[in-house]
């Protein structure tokens, strides 16, 4: 298995990973606001953010200009670890209308932990031309980025990667390896194979063999992917899917994935001793969209710390898995097949 942990050492403080970032969607004009998790979760003091979606907030966007930390906006401690994104998938897929700069001097004034690099992500529809036109300008992109990365900035960065194969994947960052100075790769585009996790499976792998250096995933750290992620040695990863389910009013459970409330009856009390559900009854969640993202989270939480328990008691993490995955033919047989892989490579 690949699983690692490593310490990052960030501006605003050292993180164990591999980590979640919750997706916060501060600077979205959304009713659908993140409830509050930074110090309620101990040890999930991080955040991913979108740049791009901040910036174009006008009312925002001039208080952070005047003195007002993106933190105090957020409504969380000062030593929030913050990772922001560029926002590419809201950009116009033809090209962004901000430059690498200026993208990293918006990420500077967010006072943000790490950067990661303008991209414009790949399209649902295979056309080969253009999504190979969008490699090379992402490629194009974070080679800007890095030559304008001061050394004395002492956020880290990382080169947004998006690859249709696991080679373009692995020669996408073995040339930003040779052209730039990351600290990091981030592997985007996922979101649109979700349900092939196969491929999904072979352009990490791809990622996790071309580089040593931190590899992180996009938009892909729901409850089902999250321990096959660990495994294949992710080292961090964003995720919105908490807030995304709670919406759908589904109740996330390691291992069970995702239960429609509504289909649940005659039950007084849930099966999570979670902070949320551990006193409350079933009806009282139902109801209240806010204790659901709140569980969700946990239920994340939960089962990260659940691997990290197998890896430091020695115990089987492929057994753990086996178990993990028996419940859905589709995960399971994605990871039989990761599981292949993997030991091809140890
Ligand atoms: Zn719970």
């Amino acid at each position: 298995m690949l699983y690692r942990q490593r310490t990052l050492d960030l501006p605003h403080g050292d993180v164990e990973t591999p980590i979640l970032l919750p997706v916060r969607n501060v600077g979205k004009r959304s009713s659908d606001n993140t409830p509050e998790y930074v110090g309620t979760i101990p040890d999930l003091p991080t955040a991913m953010i979108n740049a791009r979606s901040i910036y174009q907030r006008a009312p925002m966007w001039e208080r952070l200009q005047e003195g007002v930390t993106l933190r105090e906006e957020m409504e969380v401690p000062e030593d929030t670890i913050v990772f922001a994104d560029s926002g590419g998938l809201d950009f116009d897929p033809t090209g962004p209308d901000i430059t690498p700069a200026e993208m990293l001097s918006i990420q500077r004034h967010l006072d943000a932990d790490i950067y990661g690099t303008i991209d414009i992500p790949l399209s649902r529809e295979n056309w080969v031309e253009e999504n190979h036109r969008r490699v090379r300008q992402n490629i194009e992109y974070a080679i800007q980025t890095s030559e304008k990365h001061r050394e004395d900035d002492a956020s880290l960065l990382f080169a947004s990667v998006h690859g249709y194969d696991p080679e373009t994947v692995r020669n996408n960052i073995q040339h930003l390896e040779q052209r730039g100075d990351f600290d990091g790769y981030a592997l985007g585009s996922l979101s649109l194979i979700r349900t092939d996790y196969k491929k999904t499976t072979r352009l990490i792998l791809a990622a996790r063999r071309a580089t040593d250096k931190h590899l992180h995933v996009y938009g892909l750290g729901g409850i089902t992917y999250l321990p096959l992620l660990l495994y294949l040695g992710v080292d961090s990863f964003d995720s919105s899917a908490f807030i995304r389910n709670a919406g759908n009013r589904n109740y996330l459970l390691p291992g069970f994935g995702g239960k429609e409330l509504h289909n649940i009856d005659h039950l007084d009390y849930l099966p999570c001793p979670c902070p949320v559900c551990g006193t409350r009854t079933l009806d009282e969640i139902r109801v209240d969209r806010n204790l659901l993202v709140r569980h969700n989270l946990w239920s994340m939480v939960t089962e990260l710390r659940r691997f990290r328990y197998i890896a430091a008691s020695d115990k089987d993490v492929e057994a753990y898995l086996d178990l993990r995955f028996q419940d859905n033919e589709v995960t399971q047989r994605a990871y039989r097949a990761a599981k292949q892989q993997v030991r091809r490579l140890v």
